[in-house]
């Protein structure tokens, strides 16, 4: 078989490899999907020339947390709290979608993320309803082309508990679908999805680890987000038996005030990924740049739901530095005074969907930089847009002025998935059409089986209480006694 052999040419290229630095005008090789070579002009003459004159070239962002699924209710949850969205969205519409709503909202999340420069994804999937929700699931990243760890969740979204029977059900798809679609090593890896810790038993929190590990599966964790509850806690208890890992993704964490939570979570390698904008938007709390900024932990991003902000890391990269800096500030404006530098640099935030996302996913030696032997997971951003000139200082323009028009082209694995400005993996106007019906088909059968949105019982969170608290209990004694 032939070479197939990509030449991104006179680009101003940021590697976000600090070995490589950066170079003001550079060619990018690219064999089969792997870069084999990054330098002023390479002399390369036997190459699909891609002429990135004038452009910056970057590597392709990595969300780090997304519940892709929800494409196809865009924007719904606008004015929700958090508990709207545990009642309205995974209670109240998850049960509404099918297999096949499930495989078009993660084909769309999927493209919608590509548009924007993101190459990979960890998609937090939990609305695996049936076994045809999670083949749904798969097919949808794999249909589109994008990088990403299907991360599979356990989640019983109807409150009937009706479709699987129980728990270790849920347990046997997970095998089953690591059988069927992960035995070879493409651009989806597998993963897994806790369920919220003491959301239920915690032999079955155990259980769902196991089955992570025995497949060597990353773990994503919805970890410390809801205030005066034990609920998505459980990082002590963890860290007691032995149950964290340098494989797991602890999502939000913006509840954890407590240093020793914070040392276990550094101790173990753990990582932490960051959604601005539901934080903030939803009500659970502020986000941890600080918090990892003390312990040494790297934070990554994640646009989270497209049901409440856009799927667009650069709002959620500009909207995080402006968090950080604000954080960083506090202490020093309490003290009656002015901070005399940034605490954080543009640069910096551009680390944390590029090289410290990659490291989260366990992806660090395939992606997130623009170095030789990595695979070619690039974005063109620039052109003719107003706000993309001048170009004074990149790593600005990039944070502060760009957006997910100004993405012109985009690689994954070394093929175009967007081409000046136009998708290549989706006819955008047969896409949006069939994602407009599928959207009103959901949300006519939500209100067929009669749930209101969002639809928060009164009461519900205290008749929760208790069994939370029952479930928290059982891992301290569970701790206590040094065993699962
Ligand atoms: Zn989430």
């Amino acid at each position: 078989m032939s070479t197939q052999r990509t030449l991104v040419k006179d680009g101003h290229v940021l590697t976000m490899d600090p070995a490589l630095g950066d170079f003001e005008s550079a060619d990018i090789l690219i064999e089969d999907g792997v870069i084999v070579a990054v330098g002023p002009d390479l002399g390369v003459t036997d190459a699909e020339v891609i002429d990135a004159t004038g452009h910056l070239v970057l590597p392709g962002f990595i969300d780090t947390h997304r519940h892709t699924w929800q494409s196809l209710v865009r924007g719904i949850c606008g004015d929700w709290t958090l508990g709207d969205y545990y009642f309205g969205m995974r209670l109240g519409i998850s049960p509404a979608y099918t297999a096949d709503d499930v495989r078009l909202g993660n084909f769309y999340g999927a493209v919608d993320a590509l548009n924007a420069g993101v190459t990979t994804l960890l998609d937090f999937s939990h609305c695996n309803n049936t076994p045809d929700h999670s083949d749904g699931a798969v097919r949808g990243l794999q249909e589109s082309g994008i990088r990403a760890a299907f991360c599979y969740g356990f989640f019983e979204s109807s409150p009937h508990g009706t479709q699987f029977g129980d728990h270790a059900a849920r347990i046997a798809d997970f095998h089953r679908i690591a059988d069927q679609y992960f035995t070879s090593d493409g651009r989806l890896t597998l993963g897994v999805s806790l369920s919220e810790i003491f959301g239920l038993p915690w032999e079955q929190t155990v259980s769902e680890l196991s089955a992570a590990r025995e497949r060597n599966a990353l773990l994503v964790n919805h970890a410390g987000c809801v205030f005066g509850s034990p609920l998505s806690n459980g990082i002590l208890e963890m860290d007691a038996l032995g149950l964290l890992g340098p494989d797991m993704v602890h999502v939000h964490c913006t509840t954890f005030d407590d240093d020793a939570v914070w040392e276990a979570l550094a101790r173990s390698g753990g990582k932490v990924s960051i959604s601005t904008q539901t934080e903030m938007n939803m009500g659970f709390g502020r986000p941890a740049f600080q918090r990892c900024r003390q312990h040494g932990i790297k934070p990554t991003l994640s646009a989270d739901i497209v049901s409440l902000n856009s799927g667009d890391l650069w709002h959620e990269m500009r909207f995080g530095l402006s968090c950080a800096r604000a954080d960083a500030a506090d202490a020093i404006n309490s003290a009656g005074h002015m901070p005399e530098q940034v605490a954080v640099t543009a640069r910096e935030a551009l680390t944390w969907p590029t090289v410290n996302a990659a490291d989260a996913m366990g992806l660090g030696d395939r992606v997130g930089s623009l170095s030789p032997g990595k695979r070619a997971d690039l974005q063109i951003v620039g052109g003719a847009a107003l706000e993309q000139h001048p170009v004074v200082d990149p790593y600005a323009t990039l944070v502060f002025q760009t957006s997910s028009a100004d993405v012109r082209t985009v690689l994954v694995d070394g093929q175009v998935v967007k081409r000046d400005g136009v998708l290549t993996v989706a006819d955008r106007q047969s896409l949006t059409t069939q994602v407009d019906a599928a959207s009103e088909r959901i949300l006519g059968r939500v209100r067929d089986a009669g749930r209101t949105l969002p639809g928060t019982p009164p009461g519900a969170f205290d008749a929760i209480e208790p069994i939370t608290r029952e479930y928290h209990e059982q891992a301290v004694r569970a701790a206590m006694a040094g065993r699962h």
